[in-house]
């Protein structure tokens, strides 16, 4: 039986409820939208989870231009700079959006807002909200809006599982409901769906993040883009759980050091030291780790102002019998966000009809090859503003009634952790990604639980496959040099499927 929500047929369907899919339908108000998500509004997802802040200028030595800078040079040589000065030029309008709809950022006794500093940003430009809670305090803010506006519709509990589409063009979706099927006819969606680390052992994000929203796009025929590149933040707190609580850069920004387990400071060589852009942090950590080393943070400089200034990651680490006034922090790195995703235009728009990507599953180009710290929030909220105009500005096509098929199965996408983790992590080389090719191949090709975990996966192990250098976040042995000029890649699943089945080694197609 499955359950018909055509009641809402026309209306535009935001799947997804982080601060990409909550801001897109607060800024469509009172257009009437209906927002599909997982768990309850308000519930789990990175945004809940961010602990840093919102990067933009608005300090009196800073500058766009200055952000812009800091933002290219992080990006390794693939950063859209168009798109990437339009973005970041629109900083102040993102947080008064957001300080209209509730969000109240930390201030000075004096009134100004309050800014603190993070790696690979010439300047303290990073706008936080209790604390370290900035995440927890936005989506609280903006989830009550939303509850407040008749026009938004909620559905909690709601997994889109198919985006159904008729002549080129989206024309519906498929998911389920409270353990129930439904289809809802539409022909404008947005997808808000966030990233993939729930792809990787290690990982800070919701280990449901996969790339669900990833898998849908590119199943309709999306375009994908920079899929390859996966940053891994270099401190999560290095305990046994699944996600690992993240360690925010901020406490690194505040002066905490990195030590191994002889005490040696093994960043104080490397240029900008413990503020160094993730990637190399990352590595740097993970040849430690390699040689049987053990890393860890040293805040102790902080002493007992550590907890009022962070008091989340001090409750993190007090939950762990870890006291990070008097004690070294333990960290190693984790999957932590994905800089590509489905390929937009500077509106959100994908490169199907009637299909929008905002926030960390879509691909604006401003991260390149790596992602400069707190541009995520910034880019989810102003890109959740264009799409909710761009949209406003689009006719309500009238979708032809769809078959659904049957309602795929609930995706499981364990088998795929091990694959990835072990071939497409930190440092990457060809023998390694070809088996992950192999492996991925043919549950992509399937209808099983683990099929769109494995498409995400597939995807990402093609685009690496291609990548015949290291740069930015993608690492490759084998290739550790940077070409003179790089390219983005875009490619879409069928593309990519051709792609694999020609990279398999034919003695390997022949036994799967
Ligand atoms: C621990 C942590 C700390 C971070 N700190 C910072 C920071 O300080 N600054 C910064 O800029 N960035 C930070 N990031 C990154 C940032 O939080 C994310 O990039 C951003 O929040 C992504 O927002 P989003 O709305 O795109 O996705 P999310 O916030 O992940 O939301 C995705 C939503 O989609 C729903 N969903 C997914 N699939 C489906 C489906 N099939 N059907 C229905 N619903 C679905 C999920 O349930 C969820 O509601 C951090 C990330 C983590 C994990």
């Amino acid at each position: 039986m499955t359950e018909d929500l055509n009641a809402f047929e026309g209306r535009i369907a935001i799947i997804g409820s982080g601060i990409a899919g909550l801001v897109t339908a607060l800024a469509l108000a009172p257009e009437p939208v209906v927002l599909l998500t997982k768990y309850a509004l308000g519930g789990t997802s990175s945004s809940a989870w961010a602990q840093g802040g919102i990067a933009a200028s608005l300090g009196a030595d800073d500058s766009a231009g200055l952000h812009l800078a800091d933002t290219m040079a992080a990006s390794d040589g693939l950063c859209d700079e168009r798109a990437a000065a339009a973005i970041i030029r629109e900083a102040p309008a993102a947080i008064a959006a957001l300080e209209h709809w509730g969000v109240a950022f930390d201030r000075h006794a004096d009134g100004s807002i309050s800014m603190g500093l993070e790696a690979a940003h010439s300047r303290r430009r990073i706008v936080h909200a209790a604390g370290d809670g900035t995440g927890g305090a936005i989506v609280s803010a903006l989830a009550r809006a939303v509850a407040a506006i008749p026009s938004i519709t909620v559905l909690e509990g709601a997994e889109v599982r198919r985006l159904l589409t008729s002549g080129g063009r989206v024309a519906g979706l498929l998911g389920v409901r409270n353990g129930q099927a439904f289809s809802l006819r539409t022909t404008r969606v947005v997808l808000a769906t966030g990233g993939i680390g729930g792809l990787y052992d290690a990982t800070t994000n919701p280990p449901e993040n996969f790339g669900q929203g990833i898998a849908l796009a590119a199943r309709a025929g999306a375009v994908l883009a920079d899929m390859e590149f996966v940053q891994f933040h270099p401190t999560a707190l290095a305990v046994a759980k699944r996600p690992l609580p993240l360690i925010s850069e901020a406490v690194r920004g505040e002066g905490a050091l990195l030590v191994n387990e002889r005490g040696e400071r093994f960043m104080a060589d490397i240029p900008l030291q413990e503020l160094a852009p993730r990637d190399v942090v990352a590595r740097a950590i993970e040849a430690q780790i390699a040689r049987g080393g053990r890393v860890f943070l040293d805040a102790r400089n902080s002493g007992a102002a550590f907890h009022p200034r962070f008091p989340a990651i001090s409750r993190i680490c007090r939950d762990s019998g870890i006291d990070p006034a008097t004690e070294l922090i333990p960290v190693c790195p984790a999957a932590h966000y994905h800089m590509g995703g489905v390929a937009t235009d500077q509106n959100g728009r994908s490169s199907v009809t009637g299909l929008w990507a905002v926030g960390e599953v879509a691909c604006t180009g401003l991260h390149g090859a790596n992602r400069l710290a707190s541009n995520s929030l910034l880019e989810a909220t102003v890109m959740g503003l264009r799409a909710a105009r761009d949209l406003g500005s689009t006719d309500i096509h009238s979708s032809r009634p769809v078959l659904a098929g049957n309602m795929p199965p609930a995706p499981e996408s364990r088998k795929v952790h091990r694959v990835v983790s072990k071939n497409l992590g930190i440092v990457r080389e060809r023998l390694g990604i070809e088996e992950a090719i192999v492996t991925l191949l043919p549950w992509a090709e399937g209808g099983y639980p683990v099929t769109d975990p494995a498409i995400v996966g597939l995807l990402i192990a093609v685009f690496a496959y291609l990548r015949e250098e290291s740069r930015g976040a993608h690492a490759r042995s084998d290739y550790p040099n940077r070409l003179p000029a790089g390219d983005r890649t875009l490619l879409t699943l069928s593309e990519v499927l051709d792609l694999a089945r020609s990279i398999v080694p034919q003695d390997y197609a022949r036994s799967a």
